[in-house]
């Protein structure tokens, strides 16, 4: 028999045939999330079963996924899709779907780990299924948690699963809090790129257009978050994500500015010592981390080289300039109805300006002007089910309509 090669012995069980293969679904498979973790799973393909497969509308593109990685389902949400998907797989035996239900039947297939990449709060019902039926989940889909962490964190403790965080600073978080006292964590903060607008005067970022808001200056990401990461409202929703996955208090939660974004979190001890952790930016570290924790598999994210960046630099954020990272943490210290609202105003906002229809500076202020409505018109009550959450969510996105009208 050969000697064990260094990465057999570093990670036996992606070679120990004899033990079971990973299963894993991917919600959102089309996505950026998606196409990392399968870039990571087709490195061991031997390893890992995909049982799974979803996408919005792409039908041609999640055909050849599921092709590819021989996935026992495949299911795209929007129902006009199913013909196509049914053509392009017929004769291979992958079974197809469409509609609501089918992704929460997808989602809620036996495997060990359900990537939740899903965009939006599109993905909290398949998401919620995929917990509600015990699969450990990884989550990428934050709008989960800032419309409905109450609510997914009880499903956790109800169901006795896990759910690992796959957004980069979470994961870090996660691992700087690994084997500490809990009691004893003073602060949790997070780092923010500060996005393509970081040295923009206001009256220029109010104006800038969708080309240089798409323009991330580290990440290469769904457009969606991309837009977020502009604003700093996704550094806002991450802060409500901080606080239902690791259930810190808004008071001792923070974010710091860091453009090389290659120290992601940091958790701050009772007795003065800091734990940060460190990744060159890559989603394929955190995908990785969540996918096989506690084991950890290779990843081809480039090697840290500390002397070659020389110079890491953070700075305070500016909440004059990125008023949607000053409204999510008023959101944030409202509660459960407000952070459902912000969700979604700033969904149907982020849309609006990349169909044109509204300013990039408009997106702050539509959520802010959401939110003071249903505030004064007493809508603004603690959802207690996700149908209360969905309710909320269909408010504020109608309320956002309204806006723009006005
Ligand atoms: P994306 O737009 O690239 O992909 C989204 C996926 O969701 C696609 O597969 C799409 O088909 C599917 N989808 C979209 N609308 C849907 C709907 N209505 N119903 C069902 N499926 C739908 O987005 P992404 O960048 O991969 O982000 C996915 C999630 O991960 C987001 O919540 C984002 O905030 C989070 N996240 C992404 C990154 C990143 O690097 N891309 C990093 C951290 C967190
Ligand atoms: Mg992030």
């Amino acid at each position: 028999m050969n000697p064990p090669s260094p990465l057999q012995r570093a990670q036996p069980w992606l070679h120990d045939t004899s033990a079971p293969r990973v299963r894993v679904t991917i919600l959102g498979a089309t996505g950026s999330i998606g196409t990392s973790t399968l870039d990571l799973i087709e490195r061991h393909a031997e390893r890992f079963e995909i049982v799974a497969v979803t996408a919005n509308d792409n039908a041609e593109a999640l055909a050849a996924i599921a092709r590819r990685v021989n996935a026992k389902r495949a299911v795209v949400a929007n129902p006009a899709g199913f013909s196509s998907l049914q053509a392009a797989l017929s004769g291979t035996g992958i079974k197809v779907g469409a509609g609501a239900e089918a992704l929460d039947d997808a989602a809620a297939m036996p495997a060990d780990c359900v990537i939740a990449a899903i965009v939006g709060a599109a993905g909290l019902r398949p998401t919620l299924a995929a917990l509600g039926a015990g699969r450990r989940l990884a989550l990428a889909n934050k709008e989960c948690l800032v419309s409905a962490g109450g609510i997914f964190m009880d499903a956790v403790a109800r169901t006795g699963t896990e759910l690992l965080p796959v957004d980069s600073e979470h994961a870090g978080v996660f691992q700087a809090l690994a084997g500490h006292d809990r009691s004893a964590i003073e602060k949790i903060t997070i780092t923010a790129s500060g996005g393509p607008f970081r040295e923009w005067p206001a009256d220029k970022i109010a104006d800038a257009q969708p080309k240089d808001a798409l323009k991330h200056p580290v990440w290469s990401m769904g457009r969606k978050i991309t837009i977020d990461s502009a604003t700093l409202m996704n550094k806002g929703l991450e802060l409500i994500e901080a606080h239902h996955l690791f259930a810190v208090p808004p008071d001792q939660l923070g974010v710091v500015v860091h453009p090389q974004s290659i120290v992601h979190a940091l958790v701050s001890y009772a007795d003065g010592s800091v734990v940060a952790q460190l990744a060159n930016p890559d989603m394929r570290s955190p995908i990785a981390m969540a996918l096989t924790w506690p084991r950890r598999m290779p990843t081809p994210t480039p090697r840290l080289d500390l002397p070659a960046l020389a110079r890491l630099t953070f700075e305070a954020p500016d909440l004059n300039r990125f008023p949607a990272l000053r409204i999510a943490i008023e959101a944030m210290r409202r509660g459960p109805a407000a952070t459902a609202v912000l969700n979604a105003a700033n969904e149907v906002a982020v849309e609006a300006f990349l169909a044109e229809r509204i300013r990039f500076g408009a997106i702050a202020a539509t959520v802010e002007r959401v939110l003071g409505r249903l505030e004064r018109e007493g809508n603004l009550v603690a959802p207690s089910s996700l149908d209360d959450v969905i309710a909320l969510d269909h408010m504020a996105r109608k309320a956002s309509q309204e806006v723009f009208a006005a």
